[in-house]
């Protein structure tokens, strides 16, 4: 094959984590896609965010909220009221969202903290 070939879904997850991470003026130490059973991401402590790989196969708008919840935790730890203005200027609809990832696939983004 010589053709170009496209992007596999997961570059364009990651990609996409990128593309957030400069608007949301973070700097992740790694974006990591992989089989992340249970939970949609997760961001450790020393900033390797974490996606899961199924997610690549989900909604663009879906993608977005899983991607600027992890990312946001970059900035803050928890998901307080200064989190929440945050998240609901940048993916207004992720209340929705996140009833959607509960209905679906009965999980949050990431159980750190419940
Ligand atoms: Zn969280």
């Amino acid at each position: 094959m010589v053709a170009k070939s496209p992007l596999y879904p997961e570059d364009q997850l990651r990609r996409r984590a990128m593309g957030w991470a400069i608007t949301l003026k973070v700097n992740p130490d790694q974006v990591q896609i992989r089989r992340l059973p249970g939970k949609w991401g997760s961001c450790a402590p020393d900033g390797i965010v974490t996606f899961a790989d199924d997610l690549a196969g989900e909604a663009e708008a879906f993608q977005d909220w899983v991607i600027v919840h992890e990312l946001l935790h970059l900035r803050y730890r928890d998901h307080g009221k200064r989190f929440k203005a945050l998240m609901t200027a940048l993916v207004p609809d992720w209340r929705e969202l996140e009833k959607q990832s509960r209905h679906s696939a009965d999980r949050e983004p990431e159980r750190r903290d419940g």
